[in-house]
């Protein structure tokens, strides 16, 4: 069975009040102990997450780069969060992509650089409204992991995040039946494009508007693993999402 995960992406929110009191609501909630509990605060928060934080919950990065030092301006390295115990990095989110305008081969080549240094990475994907009313949903979809695929074998620290950018921060929740199906294909390319150990064993998250009154019902599907929360993660209601599933 694949272990249930929950992140929190704070996003560009938060100060050191906030964060901290975030942190401490965690440190003494009683979370379901089969979930794998991940929160990605703004980078000037990481190693403060990091220090309050209790053991056995682990932070995120938002973003990391491809290359190991150097004239990079701006930019983290994969040895820098390392050593300040920071675990996981998120990649591939829909505001990089389009705020950012980072593409699929950059995405591919930072997800390389961050499984091979030994970082845990959640890796985002998804549609536009556009493109689903087009009827390319999986087609996008499988498009942004195949470029993944390319230059990473080895899924063994991949969580893929399906987040569809129209339920991004708008109230619209995908309905568990399209949340399922695109998480069946989603499974069903990585039987077929990376291996089927990696298609059983891949926690495969639903991101978009996921709050503690929907998540009971999605994380009854058999191919949602998890979620990665993003405005409700900033408040005590997270803590009911990391126990969706009891
Ligand atoms: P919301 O939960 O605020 O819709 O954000 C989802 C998200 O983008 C998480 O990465």
């Amino acid at each position: 069975a694949r272990q249930f995960f929950v992140g929190g992406n704070f996003k560009m929110n938060g100060n050191i009040k906030t964060i901290k009191d975030i942190v401490n609501n965690l440190n003494n909630a009683k979370l379901d102990p089969n979930t794998e509990v991940v929160i990605a605060p703004p980078s000037i928060y990481l190693l403060l997450a990091r220090e309050h934080l209790r053991e056995g919950l682990e932070v995120a990065s938002q973003n990391v780069f491809d290359k190991p030092n150097g004239a990079f301006t701006g930019e983290i390295s994969v040895d820098q969060l390392k050593e300040s115990g920071i675990t996981w990095a998120i990649l591939g989110h829909s505001e990089r992509r389009v705020i950012l305008q980072e593409d699929d081969t950059f995405i591919a080549n930072k997800t390389r650089a961050a499984v091979e240094g030994g970082l845990g990475v959640i890796l985002c994907c998804g549609e536009s409204l556009e493109q689903r009313e087009a009827g390319k949903t999986i087609e996008v979809v499988t498009r942004q992991l195949q470029a993944v695929a390319e230059k990473v074998k080895d899924w063994s620290k991949i969580v893929v995040a399906y987040e569809p950018i129209w339920a991004i921060g708008t109230g619209k929740v995908a309905t568990t039946e399209q949340a399922q199906e695109v998480h069946a294909a989603i499974r069903n390319w990585l039987k077929s494009s990376v291996s089927a150990e990696a298609a059983e064993k891949t926690r495969i998250l639903y991101g978009g508007s996921v709050t503690e009154k929907n998540c009971g019902e999605l994380a009854k599907q058999p191919d949602i693993d998890g979620f990665l929360v993003g405005g409700a993660s900033l408040k005590p209601a997270f803590v009911d999402i990391i126990n969706a599933k009891q």
